[in-house]
């Protein structure tokens, strides 16, 4: 998964360049930046990757879904549907927009179940999120014929997924706009970092706007101070050296989802003889980025044991039913409404009255789903040595 294992001389040059005109700002100082955008490169080059038409920086993947949310216009009393399986961000994104975050069942793909979804959509239901997870596709066709039939816009995390495609189409391209981001351990890094991708010129100018304080932006000026706003924004904005690290780091992508799909496949063989064994469906291995390897055993029992034995031989796997960060069951601090709002919002309103319930125990068939998971990081660079020792410990598993 982490691009970090790769930095090299390319990320030094990139920097270099940046260092070498003192400008950190992405807009202004014409004279002084001699021609270097490396922000705007980063964004043009990224969407052109992706096949978008514009890409938006912001400062986190968080950023980058708080910064859609606004574009799309999410507002108080909205509902915005989400999965149980994603990380904390996806819902924090929702509340800090003053929304409220309705959570659907994953399905065998660890993403959105479509069936839930249509469940769960009501009049105030303003967007739908579905996250692709650990690198792979969420029914992402499906979901979007659901709310193209609903006419809600769908937004795609993509956070994990960058460089994971469809029938050859990128992730984030099939919804109204797609958020990634490239924090210290995603597949691509520049630290601290996020964008938006859109083929909706509308969108893609309130983005940037709003991102930059309500800054007009005609196409990512370089002067500015004298212009109008249109509405009240915030700041969001990347800096030169974060787009720097991007430009690298996209130039390496395909490379890095190209050895972990070589050494996802010999992970997978090796897991293939534990008895009662099955795998996370994957709608297209082809397009796979291959970030994670994911398996589930028979039942929670043999998972534990299966695990108890991976441990044993320096090999232990992640067991994401029992994760506080990624799973809806063990958020603890949102079953309690704990908020620093001494009004108690968003989950009582300033009267006191309560607004929603989060409760631990609505979603069991993901829970059914995730007790019998196991999962493994696939690094970018890994020796022969610890592929043999991961392996050798499935096959001591396999009995
Ligand atoms: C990492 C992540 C985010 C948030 O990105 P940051 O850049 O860390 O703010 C959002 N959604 C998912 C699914 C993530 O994995």
């Amino acid at each position: 998964m982490p691009g970090f294992e790769v930095f090299g001389e390319e990320e030094k040059k990139e920097i270099m360049d940046v260092l070498d005109t003192g400008v950190l700002f992405r807009y202004e100082f014409g004279e002084q930046r001699r021609g270097i955008y490396k922000v705007r490169e980063f964004e043009e080059k990224f969407a052109g990757y992706c096949g978008a038409q514009y890409g938006q920086a912001v400062t986190s993947g968080t950023a980058a879904l708080k910064v859609a949310l606004a574009a799309l216009g999410v507002g108080p009393g909205d509902e915005v549907i989400t999965q149980c399986f994603t990380f904390v961000a996806t819902w924090e994104a929702i509340f800090d927009s003053s929304a409220m975050p309705v959570f659907t069942e994953v399905d065998d793909t660890l993403n959105m179940d479509p069936a839930d979804l249509e469940n769960k959509i009501t009049e105030r239901t303003k967007v739908i999120i579905p996250v692709h997870m650990l690198g792979a596709q969420a029914r992402i066709e499906e979901i979007k014929t659901i709310a193209d039939r609903h006419g809600i816009p769908v937004l795609e995390d993509t956070a994990q997924a960058a460089g994971c495609r469809l029938k050859g189409r990128h992730l984030g391209t099939f919804g109204q706009c797609g958020t990634f981001s490239f924090d210290s351990v995603k597949t691509m890094t520049t630290g601290e970092g996020g964008m938006i991708i859109t083929d909706d010129k509308d969108l893609w100018k309130k983005m940037s706007e709003y991102h930059d304080h309500g800054h007009d932006h005609v196409k990512n000026p370089g002067a500015r101070g004298g212009e109008g706003r249109s509405f009240i924004g915030f700041n969001y904005r990347m800096m030169e050296l974060q787009g720097a690290m991007g430009l690298a780091q996209l130039a390496k992508l395909d490379q890095m989802v190209a050895s972990q799909k070589e050494t996802k496949k010999i992970l997978r063989k090796a897991a293939a003889k534990i008895p009662g064994v099955s795998f996370r469906n994957i709608l297209d291995p082809e397009g796979d980025s291959a970030t994670f390897f994911s398996f589930f055993l028979a039942d929670k029992e043999q998972a534990v044991k299966v695990n108890k034995i991976l441990r044993q031989n320096n090999a232990g796997a992640i067991a994401f039913g029992e994760n506080s960060w990624h799973f809806y069951p063990h958020w603890e601090h949102l079953h309690a409404n704990a908020t620093l709002s001494r009004s108690g919002w968003p989950f009582k309103d300033q009267a006191g009255r309560q607004r929603v319930v989060y409760d631990p125990d609505v979603l069991p068939r993901s829970s059914a789903l995730l007790d019998r998971l196991l999962v493994y990081q696939v690094p970018v660079n890994i020796s022969k040595e610890r592929v043999a020792e991961i392996t050798a410990a499935l096959e001591k598993a396999a009995g």
